[in-house]
């Protein structure tokens, strides 16, 4: 069937009035100290996320309102009041005294999507620790790299993922002081070295005054991949705040009784600022569901939880488009009204699929983790142009670049024209700094112009289209992966000479980890050998990260400078020219 290329919107789509529907006048009003006059702050000018999130509700008519519904993984279902959820977080931040730590030392989460997650991580906000939740999926070296990097002194996990992660390489940590434990099924735990997590919060009160940081304090540090060397730690700031009860007013259309579900994991940014922050700003109830995804589970969510606004991602998407049509009418979904995506391009068929599923089309919105926050979206008001990420929000200044040799940069203004994506400094939940790495923050700006390392096309309407990434980062399943990375732990089994990696397109994932290697002298190539590759980098990496796929090649293409080709290896591996290789060592 042919569809149109833009779905218009019109008053009559809306169940509930948008809080923007002039896209220029409400842009050209718009300033960020009216956002900060929406939030409550402490005195001094200090600014506290969890104090924004929780406590202002707690103390307020909302207290008895749900904040979250807990979805186990076994079918229990938990709820936390904003009251509920005040106290146990002032346990937490109010029992970490006992540990002696301080304001600014950073607590690390590694667990599933479990209430203590939550408590842990608004919790230590409010002591003013930085907290960073890392992916339960990730295996023992992504986990100690970033603890390491971090300077972690807390962290708070489960019984079994420390067991499985963690405790191994537990001597190679020793700025980790503090390990707090969640038990299997409630049970207590007493692993050497650790700390019971219901026992420590025994040793909290219920009431604790929440640290007032200021602004630019430091809050949360969520890792990050580049091509080359390791994870980038990208910090934000208290600050973030601001933007994050903006774009969840502009972006995702938050109103008060809402039930909202944001399907990402907080171990990735979207996770943490959607996840966790932005519907608590806005003081409405958010599911949690502790479970994978599963298509039956996840339509029976939408409906017996009524969720009204869903933030998902494409892979989940088109997950749910591969198990069928008869699914999705097997329920219905009375209040359900807005649908957003992130994490990689949306294909013009899942917007429409929304449309066949549910009535509702479903909004691509454009971030990243340096960003803190959504800054290119399709707002509910607004006509979709399917397959375009949308506009910039109000307060954020977007443009495309060139880069020129001499380091500075021309701004690509042509419509149509392919650019990377830029933002104007200035929006409150920019980065300020990679952990440690001064010199790549710094390259990441051009004078007043933030560069993302994507490139876009935006069109004579002022709408962005994802062309793609500058570099070599992949994305897969929605996670940003690192080949470097993957390329160090390939390069630890004892077989393997060199290693390069690239994500190559895949249908459900967007893109598959794909490994080519070149073995020692006296190894060769077979079955068994690429299968203990594989198990061994899913062994160090965990499932989400380490390569799906893997070639065995007599040598890898580099550069004479000794660097692996991995713009070379992939356009072998997909058909395509092979561009410019006058770099190419020849052997
Ligand atoms: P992360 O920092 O893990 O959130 O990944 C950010 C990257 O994901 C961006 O730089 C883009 O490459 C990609 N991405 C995020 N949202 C979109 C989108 N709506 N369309 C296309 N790519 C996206």
């Amino acid at each position: 069937m042919d569809r149109p290329a833009v779905i218009r919107k019109t008053a009559s789509d809306w169940r509930v009035a948008p809080h923007w529907h002039d896209y220029e006048a409400q842009r050209a009003d718009f300033s960020w100290d009216d956002v900060r006059r929406e939030l409550e702050g402490l005195p001094g000018g200090a600014l506290n996320i969890a104090h924004e999130a929780v406590d202002r509700h707690a103390r307020g008519p909302r207290r008895h309102h749900p904040a979250f519904v807990f979805l186990g993984e076994q079918g229990q279902r938990d709820v936390l009041t904003y009251a509920e959820l005040a106290t146990l977080t002032n346990r937490f931040a109010s029992a970490l005294a006992s540990l002696g730590v301080h304001r600014g030392d950073t607590l690390f989460v590694l667990s599933g999507r479990i209430p203590e997650l939550y408590i842990a991580v608004l919790g230590s906000l409010k002591a003013g620790m930085v907290v960073s939740p890392l992916f339960s999926a990730f295996g023992p070296e992504p986990v100690a790299t970033r603890l390491t990097l971090g300077a972690g002194r807390v962290l708070v996990t489960t019984e079994s993922l420390y067991q499985r992660k963690v405790e191994g390489l537990r001597g190679h940590l020793p700025q980790l002081e503090h390990v707090l434990l969640v038990g299997e099924k409630g049970r207590e735990t007493s692993l050497p070295d650790t700390l019971d997590f219901g026992r420590f919060m025994s040793c909290g009160t219920d009431v604790f005054d929440t640290v007032p940081t200021f602004p630019e304090d430091a809050a949360l540090l969520h890792f990050t991949s580049g091509t080359t060397g390791k994870p980038k730690g990208a910090q934000h700031v208290h600050k973030a705040v601001l933007m994050h009860w903006m774009t969840g007013k502009y972006a995702l259309d938050l109103h008060p009784g809402d039930i909202y579900w944001c399907t990402a994991d907080p171990g990735w940014v979207t996770g943490t600022s959607y996840g966790i922050i932005a519907p608590l700003l806005h003081g409405i109830t958010s599911v949690i569901d502790e479970g994978e995804f599963d298509a039956e589970r996840w339509y029976r969510i939408l409906q017996e939880e009524g969720v009204s606004v869903w933030y998902t991602a494409p892979t989940a998407i088109r997950m749910l488009m591969k198990a069928g049509m008869e699914l999705a009418k097997a329920r219905s979904f009375p209040q359900l009204r807005f649908i957003a995506s992130v994490g990689e391009p949306l294909n013009p068929e899942a917007v429409w699929w929304g449309i066949d599923a549910f009535s509702l089309a479903i909004h691509d919105n454009w971030w990243q983790t340096e960003t803190g926050g959504i800054m290119i979206a399709n707002a509910p008001a607004f006509d979709i142009k399917p397959g375009s990420m949308g506009r910039p929000l109000p307060g954020v200044e977007a443009g495309l670049v060139r880069r020129l040799q001499d380091g500075s940069i021309s701004l690509v203004e042509a419509p149509g024209e392919e650019g990377e994506l830029a933002l104007k400094k200035g929006w409150p939940s920019m980065m300020r700094g990679y952990l440690g790495e001064a010199a790549r923050y710094r390259s990441c700006f051009s004078g007043e112009w933030y560069l993302t390392g994507d490139l876009a096309r935006r069109d004579a309407d002022g709408y962005y289209w994802f062309v793609g990434r500058s570099d070599d980062v992949i994305k897969s399943a929605g996670h940003l992966i690192g080949p470097f990375e993957v390329e160090s732990a390939l390069l630890e089994h004892p077989a393997v000479a060199e290693a390069g990696v690239i994500g190559k397109p895949h249908e459900t994932l967007g893109e598959l980890v794909k490994a080519f290697v070149s073995l020692r002298h006296g190894f060769e190539g077979s079955e068994a050998l690429r299968r203990d590759i594989l198990g061994h980098a899913r062994k160090r990496l965990g499932a989400a990260v380490a390569p799906k796929e893997l070639d065995f090649l007599p040598s890898l293409p580099k550069t004479r400078s000794g660097k692996i080709m991995r713009r070379l290896l992939k356009a072998r591996e997909l058909g395509l020219p092979e561009g410019d290789i006058s770099a190419l060592e020849q052997s």
